[in-house]
C-alpha cells in the first residue's frame, strides 16, 4: 500500500485549520491535524516543501519508521512546527491503517477500556451571575465536569471569559471563549497577578455554594504565574476540591512544578504547549503532575503521545488532552480513539466546534450523557468535504497577548 498523493489543505469555516490529507494506490485516504493556531502557515510551508516530497512512494503501512524518520533525518529535532508537520502524517497514517483494516482506530491501539470518555467544557462569566448562567447551561447540554473562568475585578478582557456567543448546530448559544481573533496584529489583554489571586478562591467559594461538592471543577492558570504564586493559589484552592490546576507556571522550567507540588495537594495538570515526552521527562519521573495535557495534534501524532502517555501510566498520571477549538475535528478524533483505548484515560477537554466547521469536517462521535465515544466507523471516523472546505479560505488570526499595568509583556 503506497502513499502516492499527499495534500495539504487550508481552510477558516469558524477558524482557521490545517488538514494533510493523504491517498494511497489503492485508494484509501487519511486525515491528519497540523493546526498550530496563529502560526498555521508555517505548517504549511513545512509539510508542502519539506514533507510531502518525501512521502510519495513510501508504504503506507510504515507508521513507526515514517514517523522516525521524519523526526531523526530532518535533524533540527523538536518544536512546535516540526512536530505538528510528523503528527499530521502519523494521524494520516494511522487513518488509512485503521480503514484498511476495516475497524476503527481505537480497536487497532488495544481495544476500549471505557465506554466514553468524560469530558469537561469551559464555563466563564465576568461577574459571578454570568458565570453560574454558563455553568447551567453547560449542565443543561450534559457536560459533567466545567472548568470555571473568570472576570477579575480592575481588568477589562482576561484569557478564558468569553467575549461573543457563538453558534452551535442546534441553534444554541454557548459560552465558550475563542481566544484567536482575525486580524493582522494580536490583540492587547491586560494582567493582575495579585488581583487574580484575591479574587478567585471568593468565585470557587460561590461556586462550591451553588452547585455543590460533587461537580468536578477545573481551572486553568493560563502560564501567568511564578511558581511561588503557583503554590500559594494551590493551596488556597484546595477546599474547594478541584478536578485540576492546570498550567499554573509557564513550565518550560519543568523544576518549578517541584516548587509548586511541596505545598499544595490541588491536582496539576500541565503540557498544552508541550511538543515532545522530554518536555514532560522530569515531571513524570519525578511525579510533579497528575495529568498530561499534551495534544495529539502538538506532540507529534498518536504514535508519540501514546509512548508519552504509557510512560506516565507507570506513575499513575492520567490523561488530560488538549482540546479547545484549536484542535480539528479530525485531532479531536485521534484523541478520542487513544483515549478509550488507554487505561489511564483522566478526562478529555471538549469545546464543541461550530457550525461551519461541522459541515467542513464529517465526523461520526457522539456525545450522550456527557461522555464522548469516536464511533465505530473504520478509521478516525471524520471525511473531509472539499467542497465546503474550499468555502473558506485562510484568514490571518492572532492570539492575544498580555501586558501588565506598566506596559510589560506579560505570559498570556
Ligand atoms: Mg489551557
Amino acid at each position: 500500500m503506497i502513499i502516492d498523493k499527499a495534500e495539504v489543505i487550508v481552510t477558516s469555516p469558524d477558524r482557521n485549520f490545517v488538514t494533510l490529507k493523504l491517498t494511497t494506490n489503492e485508494g484509501h485516504t487519511g486525515l491528519g491535524d497540523a493546526t498550530l493556531n496563529g502560526r498555521e502557515l508555517a505548517v504549511v510551508a513545512y509539510l508542502q516543501d519539506h514533507v510531502v516530497p518525501l512521502l510519495i512512494g513510501r508504504d503506507a503501512h510504515r507508521v513507526e519508521d515514517t514517523w522516525q524518520f521524519l523526526y531523526r533525518s530532518a535533524y533540527w529535532r523538536r518544536g512546535p512546527v516540526t512536530m505538528a508537520a510528523i503528527a499530521a502524517v502519523d494521524m494520516a497514517l494511522w487513518d488509512i491503517k485503521a480503514k484498511a483494516a476495516g475497524m476503527p482506530l481505537y480497536q487497532l491501539l488495544g481495544g476500549a477500556s471505557r465506554t466514553g470518555l468524560l469530558a469537561y467544557g469551559h464555563a466563564s462569566g465576568k461577574e459571578l451571575p454570568e458565570l453560574f448562567d454558563s455553568v447551567r447551561a453547560h449542565l443543561d447540554q450534559g457536560y459533567r465536569a466545567i472548568r470555571i473562568q473568570t472576570g477579575v475585578p480592575g481588568l477589562k478582557a482576561i484569557y478564558g471569559i468569553a467575549s461573543q456567543a457563538a453558534d452551535t448546530a442546534d441553534g444554541s448559544i454557548r459560552y465558550d471563549h475563542e481566544p484567536a481573533r482575525r486580524g493582522a496584529f494580536p490583540t492587547e489583554e491586560d494582567w493582575d497577578t495579585r488581583s487574580y489571586m484575591r479574587h478567585l478562591p471568593g468565585v470557587f467559594e460561590a461556586v462550591r455554594n451553588e452547585f455543590g461538592p460533587e461537580l468536578p471543577l477545573l481551572h486553568d492558570g493560563h502560564h501567568r504565574m511564578t511558581p511561588i504564586q503557583a503554590a500559594r493559589l494551590g493551596k488556597d484552592l484546595e477546599p474547594y476540591d478541584l478536578f485540576w490546576l492546570e498550567d499554573c507556571t509557564p513550565a518550560e522550567n519543568q523544576e518549578a512544578l517541584r516548587l509548586v507540588r511541596q505545598h499544595t495537594t490541588t491536582p496539576l495538570a500541565i503540557g498544552e504547549i508541550f511538543n515532545t515526552v522530554w518536555d514532560f521527562k522530569d515531571l513524570i519521573r519525578d511525579q510533579l503532575i497528575d495529568y498530561v495535557r499534551g495534544a495529539v495534534t502538538h506532540m507529534g501524532g498518536i504514535t508519540a503521545l501514546k509512548k508519552t502517555i504509557d510512560y506516565a501510566a507507570q506513575y499513575q498520571i492520567k490523561s488530560g488532552f488538549h482540546g479547545p477549538t484549536d484542535i480539528s475535528p479530525v485531532g479531536m478524533a485521534a484523541q478520542m480513539h487513544l483515549g478509550l483505548s488507554i487505561h489511564n484515560f483522566g478526562i478529555q477537554e471538549y469545546m464543541q466546534h461550530g457550525s461551519k466547521t461541522d459541515q467542513v469536517f464529517e465526523q461520526s462521535f457522539t456525545w450522550r450523557d456527557g461522555l464522548l465515544h469516536p464511533g465505530a466507523n473504520p478509521g478516525l471516523g471524520v471525511e473531509l468535504n472539499i467542497d465546503e472546505a474550499g468555502k473558506y479560505p485562510y484568514e490571518q488570526a492572532y492570539l492575544p497577548y498580555n501586558r501588565l499595568a506598566d506596559g510589560t509583556v506579560h505570559d498570556w
